[in-house]
């Protein structure tokens, strides 16, 4: 188990490697995010173990119950899942430093009266659904300058920049159309100015397409099944949660 992981990282990198030079960018412009949902806290230790520093979980639930097991252990917890008004305790409770799925204004006015109660600041990513699939949560590119200057000004709500979920296809043309609107938002929101927000960040790119979004400027990408294997759940078991499951 633990060569399989250390493998996969080693491929992982080269692959990210081979997509900054291919674009003319800096390795270090590209930081590695792995995406843990469904795996083990022990697997996740031996990546933490090995140089890897940058996590993510997609359900406070599996934050929770790999806390102990991974708190001794230096690393940043984002949180990259659909997120619960109700769950946002625990999102601080956990020690997330970023929330990269930050989509709606009520989920932003939420959370930072919570962070107001208990002093704290948090770093959050806008997330843009770039696909235009009714099942990914994310605001609409049409809506994103908006929300993100109604965001802004909330004080505890630190804006880093923008993530997506590009769209699941073969056909990498359309899949770089995805990143590229969300680039183009980037650029954008930075021409705008607007105080309290920083737009370093594009959370972008997964196992299957980050040599795209690395060509399209992405600083993070979000790998999960190259790194610790295929997954049992379907991802539409995560991203469409609350969606399909919603109470009429
Ligand atoms: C699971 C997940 C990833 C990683 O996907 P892989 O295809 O396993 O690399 C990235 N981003 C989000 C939001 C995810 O839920």
């Amino acid at each position: 188990m633990k060569e399989d992981i250390l493998h996969n990282l080693t491929i992982i990198n080269n692959r990210i490697k081979n997509a900054c030079e291919q674009s003319g960018r800096n390795i270090d412009e590209v930081k590695l995010l792995l995406a843990t949902k469904t795996v083990s806290a022990e697997r996740i230790k031996v990546a933490l173990k090995h140089g890897q520093i940058l996590i993510a979980e997609n359900k406070v639930q599996e934050l929770k119950e790999k806390y102990d097991d991974l708190k001794d252990l230096p690393h940043d917890n984002h949180f990259i899942g659909h997120l619960q008004s109700n769950k946002i305790k625990d999102i601080l409770k956990y020690d997330v430093t970023c929330v990269q799925s930050l989509d709606r204004l009520e989920l932003a006015e939420k959370l930072h009266q919570r962070l107001l109660a208990e002093n704290k600041t948090m770093n959050v990513l806008i997330q843009v659904n770039t696909s235009n699939e009714e099942s990914k949560f994310g605001v609409d590119p049409n809506e994103a300058v908006e929300l993100t200057r109604k965001i802004s000004h909330y004080s505890t709500l630190k804006i880093k920049g923008l993530m997506t979920i590009g769209l699941f296809s073969a056909e990498t043309e359309k899949v770089r159309a995805c990143f590229k609107i969300l680039k183009n938002l980037q650029q954008e929101i930075i021409h705008e100015h607007i105080p309290n927000v920083e737009m370093k960040e594009l959370s972008m790119g997964m196992s299957g397409d980050l040599e795209t979004a690395i060509e399209e400027g992405a600083t993070i990408v979000r790998v999960g099944t190259a790194v610790f294997g295929a997954r049992i759940y379907p991802d539409s078991y995560y991203w469409n949660e609350g969606k399909t499951n919603k109470k009429a």
